[in-house]
């Protein structure tokens, strides 16, 4: 290991974890690239860097800037880290619905944070929406607008995409992950794509999302239910994955996505977020419909930590009519 330079340079060349007893159970290689250890503690720090580095790059943010964004979460506390090394504001839009882990969080790492209503995308109120407009009002300000904005797609490609190439040797069948803004699953299944022909992607979206229909019938419409899932699932295509070829998606409901968590923290000694749970069970799926012999990458996206009043409390699942087991 070498000496990395500040924050920015830890983010990152993050390890690839072989997960022992699911790729035992399926015959396959089942590895979780492991983005929960990136600094900000998530997938979401390469985005934030790679969407201030094309801003930086194009002059729109210059020194003593602000990063103006609406997010759940994970790209709100990889912005507010770099925004602290970096020397710009962050300020946060953030809907209510949130756990309040992470909008603690972002208070205490210095971003000013702005919760509002949840409203959904076609509302002017939405927290997105309203992120856009704030900073249209400043100076030297930019909205980071990870849903539109490509270069987290691009942030993805030139790094997550290659490493888990060169980690493999180039020896990888498929990719699989659930989308929020579809940076990482668009930017890595490029990458891997240009390499291989025969890399497939795979979509795992959780219940109620419109875009298991979008890969399988080429309209986002929503599946049935709803998910405690944050961060994941969508209602449209965003640019970021737009244009993204996906070969197949799974629907992944919360009662197989929840005991995944807890089977990975008790059998895998991983403590994780739930979008990692469906990642996992995404890999599960293409594992069993691609049959022995394969490996099978996804994204260990946050820790669990972030999630002890929700996912973590048994109280919560059981009102919800969950359970960890
Ligand atoms: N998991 C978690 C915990 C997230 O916060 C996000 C981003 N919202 C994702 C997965 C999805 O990543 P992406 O935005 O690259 O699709």
């Amino acid at each position: 290991m070498s000496i990395c330079e500040g924050f920015v340079g830890a983010i990152g060349e993050t390890p690839l974890i072989r997960l022992p007893r699911l790729s035992a159970e399926t015959g396959c290689e089942i590895l979780g690239k492991a983005e929960f250890m990136n600094p900000g503690g998530s997938v979401k720090d390469r985005a934030a860097l790679a969407i201030i580095q094309q801003a930086e790059a194009s002059g729109a943010l210059r020194p003593g800037g602000a990063v103006v964004e609406g997010t759940a979460g994970n790209t709100g506390i990889g912005l507010a880290h770099i925004c602290n090394a970096r020397g710009y504001r962050c300020i946060i839009v953030i809907p209510e619905t949130q756990s309040q882990e992470k909008i603690a969080l972002l208070r205490t790492l210095g971003a000013e944070v702005h919760t509002v209503p949840a409203a959904p995308y076609r509302d002017p109120n939405n927290y997105q929406k309203v992120a856009g407009r704030m900073a249209a009002d400043m100076d030297n300000a930019i909205w980071a607008n990870q849903f539109d904005n490509t270069a987290n797609r691009d942030g993805h490609y030139s790094t997550t995409g290659p490493e888990i190439w060169a980690q493999t040797g180039g020896f990888v069948d498929a990719f699989v992950a659930a989308t929020g803004t579809g940076g990482t699953l668009a930017g890595v299944s490029r990458a891997l794509k240009e390499r291989s022909r025969n890399v497939r992607a795979y979509l795992a979206d959780p219940a109620g999302s419109s875009l298991y229909r979008y890969v399988r019938e080429g309209e986002p419409v929503a599946t049935d239910g709803h998910s405690i899932t944050e961060g994941i699932g969508s209602s449209r295509v965003t640019a970021n994955l737009e244009g993204t070829a996906i070969d197949d998606a799974f629907c992944i409901p919360d009662s197989e996505s929840v005991p995944m968590v807890y089977r990975l923290l008790r059998e895998e000694g991983l403590f994780l977020g739930s979008s990692s749970g469906v990642n996992v069970c995404g890999a599960v799926h293409v594992a069993r419909a691609l049959g022995p012999g394969h490996t099978v990458v996804t994204i260990l996206c946050d820790g669990g930590g972030r999630y002890y009043s929700r996912l973590f409390n048994p109280e919560w699942l059981a009102e919800r009519g969950l359970s960890g087991s």
